[in-house]
């Protein structure tokens, strides 16, 4: 039987926790509980359409560990998601919440649906359903969840106005990724691709590359790769190439970014973009350049594309858009790659810091937001460098080691209850 794909990115993430805790050690029982999640609810409900008919819709709220705090993961709105997928994300936000050191578990949630198919009064019903069935996981001291794909921040305000009215007042911190005016956190539209950034340029400082002389390459020109694109070019490096689902443009001499959004509002694509040339998303990942980050989905560089790949860093901006046999062939290579759960942790560090904004009702400026960002992104890359160098493993490995060495540590602190 043939495994989806779903499956294999779940089984995926257990091997790899599985042979970092043997190769640490790893206390049996801290193993075994994180080959599961703690709690999965699977929720069938339904919402009225505009047409007046009723559709019956499944979602999906998972925590896979929270030892280290509430659980913290976003929400994915798409037709073909599945309950592994939704597993295997909610294990890697408790890597991730880990790697960062921030006192949070994991935890991820899905609705099959489409969103691009719903008026917004559909999906506003669906989420509010949604949320009223999730109810009993989620809240700001359970279980906190945020955007992901097809979710936005009017999504989010939507499920903290339905949670709060169960509570009978405003409850801020039950969501992240809100709109600022709903308790918002500044920074954060650009989180993720700011964590993209800051680990090219911390990757470039380790390698000797001048960022000022550096080339990149992203596939995806959604909230991550857009970001991303923009702060990396702000810090000096140059755009010679960028995709979407349709394809992408490149120019060995860089791409004007700001062209290139206006037409993307304007057409929905950036395709036929001028002084540019067209290629495919197999020939961005491809090209010659100092940095390539797959901003996108999963599984984008594989097995029988990765010999090709000619980039000397890769920075994992989507989840998992590397096989582990791709990730093999990129070690051979000696191509340094900076692994998903501390590179894109810039999204779940921001929210961490609205929803302290949030349990305390006090705001702060953009520059704050950035400055905790940038602190505790350092210091967890530091950390994964000096690990990666110490134990002579690579990034991915290092990261693993450190967040299952705190996971370990927080689980024997606190036991088995009863
Ligand atoms: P998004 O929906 O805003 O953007 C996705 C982009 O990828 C779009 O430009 C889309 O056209 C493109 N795309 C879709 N299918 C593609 C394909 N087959 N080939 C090439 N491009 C394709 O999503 P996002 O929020 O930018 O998330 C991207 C990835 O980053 C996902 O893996 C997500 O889980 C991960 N991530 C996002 C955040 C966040 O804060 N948004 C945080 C951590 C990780």
């Amino acid at each position: 039987m043939s495994t989806s794909s779903g499956e294999q990115a779940f089984n995926n993430v257990r091997k790899l926790i599985n042979d970092v805790c043997n190769r640490m050690n790893i206390a049996e029982a801290c193993r075994l509980r994180l080959m599961e999640c703690e709690r999965e609810l699977i929720v069938h409900f339904p919402v009225r359409m505009d047409a007046g008919t009723v559709e019956v819709f499944t979602g999906f709220r998972l925590v896979h560990n929270d030892t280290r705090g509430p659980g913290k993961g976003g929400i994915r709105y798409h037709p073909d998601v599945t309950l592994d997928e939704v597993r295997a994300l909610a294990a890697l936000m408790t890597l991730k919440t880990a790697v960062a050191n921030i006192p949070y578990g994991g935890a991820k949630g899905a609705v099959i649906c489409d969103p691009k198919a719903l008026s917004q009064s559909e999906l506003e019903r669906l989420t509010r359903r949604y949320t009223a069935e999730i109810t009993l996981l989620i809240g700001p001291e359970t279980d906190i969840p945020a955007p992901d794909m097809g979710t936005n921040p009017q999504i989010m305000a939507w499920i903290m106005d339905t949670f709060s009215m169960g509570r009978g007042y405003s409850v801020p911190a039950v969501t992240t990724g809100k709109p600022l005016e709903v308790g918002g956190s500044r920074g954060r539209f650009e989180a993720t691709g700011r964590s993209c950034m800051i680990s090219a340029l911390l990757s470039a400082k380790h390698l000797g590359i001048n960022a000022g002389e550096a080339t990149v390459a992203i596939q995806g020109f959604g909230n991550v790769g857009a970001a991303a694109a923009k702060l990396l070019a702000r810090e000096g490096f140059r755009l010679i190439a960028i995709s979407d689902s349709k394809g992408g443009v490149y120019n060995p001499k860089g791409l004007a970014l700001e062209g290139l959004l206006a037409q993307k509002k304007e057409t929905g694509s950036i395709i036929g973009f001028k002084n540019a040339e067209t290629i495919t998303n197999a020939e961005l990942l491809e090209l010659r350049c100092d940095i390539l980050v797959p901003a996108a989905i999963e599984h984008q560089l594989v097995k029988a594309n990765t010999s090709s790949v000619k980039a000397k860093v890769i920075i994992e901006g989507a989840n998992g858009p590397i096989t582990p046999e791709a990730d093999r062939i990129l070690g051979d290579n000696g191509i340094f790659v900076v692994p998903d759960i501390l590179a894109n942790t810039g999204g779940v560090i921001i929210s961490y810091l609205e929803w302290v904004q949030g349990l305390q009702f006090l705001f702060w400026d953009e520059a704050e937001v950035n400055d905790h960002l940038q602190k505790i992104l350092t210091k967890a890359f530091a950390e994964v460098l000096q690990t990666s160098q110490q134990e002579k493993v690579d990034m991915r490995i290092a990261a693993y080691m450190i967040a299952l060495r705190r996971l370990a540590t927080a689980m024997a602190l606190r036991g088995i209850f009863p």
